[in-house]
């Protein structure tokens, strides 16, 4: 905790809001640039891969290693070189100051001249019975991370929309077959992924439907459905379920302060700045293209070099950024959604 070791600075360098995969390499790569920062972790410590069985997909480790034990590493290598872990969340950033205030549910509060937010996203979660006790074992949110672990099984893919379309094909590739468990009677994915699974041998479609509970004892045998039209209820046997009914990102902290794109993500440009100078995003809370741990790693690393540079640039010219700034940010992006589908993963 900050308190046990040395008295913290009256106005911090730079704070990092998150202890997911981003949060950490921001935090190695603060601190091995002897800015000596602060991480707030959230009341999720170690985010989304802390709730990972097995990361089998993040280079250097090629015997596969728990999600814990990852967040772990990277909290004990970041905190080597001097980072400090305060196991808060935050409350309230103020952003229209500088420097910034930062405020925890804990009556904290912290200026900052730098701030980076990697403050993430969760899977939207079908909230019934067996979700949580069988995730990791045979539950999964992640068709990239897990699909390899089920080949040669039955699996079904809950959803109707782009992810959930693109995820069932990807799987076929492992499984003997899969069933998408959809509660309408056609898919939102965009026309060519409809195509693609209506021509693929190995899909199957369960129509007007939605998962009532999953089923099994350490693992996965089966999932409960009911019949959205005539409310009958049956179950299907399967080994692995993969849910994709949304992915939400946690930016309660930033409405009306941050530009957000219009599914809610943080819009950075190409160095992680958002439109305030001097605060920058990484990983899932502003890149919902990619959302692997290796790739908010490498957002974590650039935002981490960048806020270094806006530090080494504010000691020597003061701060002009507060707001939009358009000297500072000549290219704010506007975000265009590739896939008009994407838009529609919150509603599933
Ligand atoms: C079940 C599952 C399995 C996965 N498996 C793999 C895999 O095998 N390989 C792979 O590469 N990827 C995998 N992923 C994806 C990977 O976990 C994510 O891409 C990665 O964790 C995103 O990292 P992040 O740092 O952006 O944010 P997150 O991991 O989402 O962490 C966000 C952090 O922000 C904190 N936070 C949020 N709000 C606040 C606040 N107000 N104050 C303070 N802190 C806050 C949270 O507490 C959390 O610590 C998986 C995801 C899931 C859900």
């Amino acid at each position: 905790m900050a308190d046990e070791k040395s008295p913290r600075p009256a106005v911090e360098e730079t704070i990092i809001i998150g202890s997911g995969p981003a949060g950490w390499t921001a935090g190695l790569y603060t601190a091995r640039a002897n800015l000596n920062p602060l991480l707030i972790t959230g009341n999720d410590y170690g985010g989304q891969v802390s709730i990972t069985y097995e990361v089998e997909n993040y280079p250097g480790f090629p015997e596969a290693l728990s999600g814990p034990e990852l967040v772990e590493k990277m909290k004990e290598q970041a905190e080597k070189f001097g980072l400090t872990t305060e196991y808060d969340h935050v409350s309230e950033i103020v952003t229209d100051q500088h420097p910034f205030v930062v405020r925890t549910v804990n009556g904290k509060e912290y200026k900052a001249k730098s701030l980076i937010l990697c403050t993430g996203a969760r899977p939207r979660y079908l909230q019934v019975p067996g979700e949580k006790e069988l995730t990791g074992k045979g539950v999964s949110y992640c068709a990239t991370c897990d699909g390899f672990f089920f080949r040669g099984k039955d699996l079904v893919v809950v959803g109707g929309g782009d992810s959930a379309v693109e995820e069932a094909l990807f799987l076929t590739k492992f499984a003997t077959k899969v069933r998408i468990i959809h509660r309408r009677d056609e898919l939102r994915a965009s026309k060519i992924l409809r195509d693609r699974a209506f021509a693929n041998e190995k899909i199957e479609f369960v129509w007007n439907s939605v998962v009532t509970s999953i089923n099994g004892n350490g693992s996965v045998s089966g999932v409960s459905i009911e019949n959205t039209l005539t409310g009958e209820a049956s179950e299907l046997k399967t080994d692995g379920v993969f849910v994709y009914v949304g992915h939400l990102p946690n930016n309660d902290l930033y409405h009306g302060k941050l530009h957000l794109d219009e599914d809610g993500h943080l819009i950075t440009d190409k160095k992680m700045r958002t439109n305030v100078a001097g605060i920058f995003a990484a990983g899932e809370i502003q890149d919902k293209v990619f959302k692997q741990v290796a790739t908010s790693v490498g957002q974590g690393c650039s935002a981490a070099m960048q806020t270094e540079k806006f530090l080494a640039e504010f000691e020597a010219e003061g701060y002009h950024g507060a707001g939009v700034d358009a000297r500072e940010f000549p290219e704010i992006p506007t975000f265009v959604p590739q896939r008009a589908a994407e838009r529609e993963l919150v509603l599933a």
